[in-house]
This record gives structure tokens, sequence and C-alpha cells, in this order.
């Protein structure tokens, strides 16, 4: 079998790195024909050095300008929207992995569906903001999308390895609390970002340690099953699960509860997405993800418990907008967005974070949106709202004791 294809985007950061380790841990199985990543040139020339991609995506002119002088001419460099998208569709590429963090990671993943590529993807924020558009594309052209979330990759598996998805009675998702998960509501009130980026189980960018954090990733997450899963909000559930080793659940009719137990390292979903997206041949590679096997005696007990919605009211909110449909979910992503850059500026509050996305959401109409204009609208209007309501909440006195 000759090397598979692939670009990776979003490189450099957490998911980019671990997904080229897994390429590199494989050798004869991938080649890396794209690589698209923000500003972190340094880590990108180091990538470019090795993988030896022949075109490479920065997010800016002052950052493809700084490459030039660094990577050899026969190196194409594109930046920005328009250069993502031609990195998801170029034409050797059979599979796209999709590590871009935030909204930004939809238009390649819309272009790569619609073009017939391969999806194995990292990028939730698609899901949650443009879904309908990203499956109803694949589902025209035929491209496959390979969940990388640990969670969404483990009731895949399941799925894929039982039954149909009528005897599906609920799915579900762990969450390991995040940091703040003993914390009382008024510790909860003077959180750091520092504090806030340090996640207990597992080691990721910035913007998904504080969704940790909030527990809105894990309501992001619920809207994410919705999409890849066809399911209703109330067949999915969320259960605390502090040593993070089931990531999912899936429960059938008859009463078998199926879970995917894995290390806390995204290398073994980036892994089986990878090993799906392949094939299944007689000359499909086996492959390598490098990950330590669970000793589940040296574990000891795994607990699991309700997650507190009163402190963690992020969760609500997005079940909120699931069930309300339409926009709704994009524009939470929206203003969650907005409200986590603040936070990690240091002009919002954490507590504050699910607020802004509450508010939001009530100022924000509940329309449904067909089409990638629409939605690109919609994100911006929910944007400036947002922005607007950081703003306000930047300069509201403190109230009396
Ligand atoms: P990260 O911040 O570490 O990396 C993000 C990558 O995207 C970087 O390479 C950055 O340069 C690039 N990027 C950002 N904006 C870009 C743009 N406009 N154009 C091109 N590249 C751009 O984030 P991460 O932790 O790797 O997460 C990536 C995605 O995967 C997120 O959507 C996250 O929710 C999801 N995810 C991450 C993990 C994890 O363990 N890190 C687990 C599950 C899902
Ligand atoms: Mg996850």
């Amino acid at each position: 079998m000759s090397a598979h294809s692939l670009a990776v985007l979003g490189s450099t950061g957490s998911i980019g790195v671990q997904t080229l380790d897994v390429v590199r841990r494989n050798p004869g199985a991938f080649r890396v024909a794209a690589l698209a990543a923000g500003s972190n040139i340094e880590r990108l020339t180091e990538q470019i050095d090795e993988f030896k991609p022949e075109l490479v995506v920065v997010s800016d002119e002052s950052s493809r300008e700084r490459l030039r002088q660094l990577v050899p001419k026969t190196v194409e460099i594109a930046c920005g929207k328009a250069g993502l998208e031609a990195a998801a569709c170029t034409s050797e590429v059979q599979t796209v992995v999709n590590a871009v963090v935030g909204f930004a990671g939809l238009f390649p993943a819309v272009s790569a569906v619609s073009a017939g590529k391969n999806l194995a993807l990292a990028n939730k924020e698609c899901l949650v903001a443009g879904g309908s558009i990203l499956v109803e594309r694949a589902r025209r052209s035929g491209a496959r999308i390979a969940p990388v979330d640990s969670e969404h990759s483990s009731v895949f598996q399941c799925l894929k390895r039982n039954g149909c998805k009528e005897q599906v009675r609920r799915v579900i998702l762990t969450a390991s609390g995040g940091p703040f998960r003993n914390c009382s509501p008024e510790q909860l009130e003077s959180v750091t970002p520092e504090d806030a980026v340090k996640h207990p189980t597992w080691s990721m960018g910035a913007k998904i340690s504080v969704d940790s954090a909030t527990l809105m990733n894990k309501g992001l997450e619920v809207i994410e099953a919705a999409v890849l899963f066809d399911l209703p909000g109330d067949k999915i559930e969320v259960l605390v699960h502090p040593e993070s080793i089931v990531h999912g659940f899936v429960e059938f009719q008859e009463g078998t509860l199926l879970a995917a137990l894995f290390s806390t390292d995204m290398r073994v979903p980036i892994t089986y997405a990878l090993k799906y997206l392949l094939g299944d041949s007689d000359d499909t590679p086996q492959l390598e993800s490098g990950v330590s096997f669970l000793d589940l005696a040296a574990r000891g007990t795994l607990s699991f418990a309700r997650p507190d919605v009163e402190r963690f009211p992020a969760l609500s909110l997005c079940y909120q907008a699931l069930a309300t449909g339409g926009q709704m979910p994009l524009v939470l992503n929206a203003a969650n967005e907005i409200a986590v850059a603040a936070f990690l500026q240091g002009t919002l509050k954490f507590t504050d974070i699910p607020r802004v996305c509450a508010a939001t959401m009530e100022a924000a109409p509940a329309q449904k949106t067909e089409d990638l204009e629409g939605i690109i609208a919609a994100d911006a209007h929910a944007r400036s709202v947002a922005s607007k309501l950081c703003e306000d909440f930047r300069t509201r006195k403190p109230l009396p004791r």
C-alpha cells in the first residue's frame, strides 16, 4: 500500500503535534502533503524540515514573510482562510486532520468534505457552529468523518462494533470535572487564567483547557455528539469521572453498557481515527500510537458522579442551545470564544464566562441558518454582542456585600 497522504491543520498545537508523532511512529504509512498553523513559526519550521510538505499555510501575511526566509523555495506558502481551504482540498490529500482551534476550523472542514476528503476531526467548534452543513456535505460527497475527541472516539468505536442506532438507549460522555471540580462558588469567583489552564489529567491548548474548567467543553461535546451520532439531547448524558480512563459509553436497549477505556493520551483516538480512515484491506498497515497500555489493577478504583450544573452552568446552557436548535449552538459557541479570550487576557472573570454566554443567547434570534454565508453573519453578530457584554461586565461595579 502506498503512503496515505495527509493535510494536518493546526499542526503546531497540542493535537497537531500528537498527530505528527503518530505519523513519525509509523514510517511508510503516511505522507504529509500539507501543514497549516497560526503563527508559531519556529515549531512550524521544524515540522517542515522533518515532514517535507509541499504546501504550508500560516494565518497572516507577516508570518508568511517570516517563514519564506526560513524554508526552501520549493515549499509553497499560503495564508489565511483561503490558504486553509486550499490545504484541505489539495488534490493528492486523502485525509485532512482538522486540529485548528475554534470557529476558524469550520471552513477547511466544509471544504475538505465537499471535495470528498476524509476528515479526522478534532475541531469540535465546527460541529457546534455548522454541524448540519458539514454532515450534509459529507453525505453528498461520500466523505467519511472520524471523530478525534476522546469521548466521541469512544462512542464511535462502541457504535461501530455493536448494533444499529435504533437500539441505542443513551450515550454517556465522561468529564474529568476540570481543575475546579471541588471548588466552592466563592473560590470560583477568583480563578485566574494560570489556574484554569492547568488541567488535572490532560495537556491541551489554552482555549479547550478553559472550556474544560467551566465544563463548557463537555457541553460543546454534547452538541458535537448530537450532530455526529444524530441523537437528541435527552439521549446524551454526562458523568464526572476524575480518573479520565473511561471516555465514553453507549447503552443499548437490551441493557448492555459498552465503554471504551484508554490512557489519557490523545494519540489513542488520533490513531484510531487514522486507522478507520485508512480503511480495511489486506495491505492496510498496523498503526502504533506509542501509548502505554492500561494497568487497571494499578489504577484501582474508577469513580463516577453527576455533574454539578449549579456551579458549572455552562453545561446547562449547551443543553438549552441544543434544545432551542437553529443557530443557538452557533451563538453560544461564538459568545464562548469571545468570553474565553477575554478571560485569558485578564479582562473577564471566570464565573462571568457562562454569564456572557447566557446573555448573548438571550439577545440572539433563534433562526435557522441554512448556508455558510448565514453562519458567518450570525457568528459575527453573536461575537459583537458578546464583546459588548464582556465590556459591560468588565466595567460593572462590584455588587455591595
Ligand atoms: P491548540 O491551541 O494547542 O492548537 C491550535 C492549533 O490551531 C495551533 O496549531 C494554531 O496555530 C492553529 N490555529 C489557530 N487558529 C488558526 C487559524 N486561524 N489558521 C490556522 N491555524 C490556526 O489547540 P488544541 O488543544 O490542539 O485543540 C485543537 C482542537 O482540538 C480544538 O477544537 C479542541 O477543542 C479540540 N480537541 C483538543 C483536545 C486536546 O487534548 N488538546 C482534545 C479533544 C479535542
Ligand atoms: Mg473531549
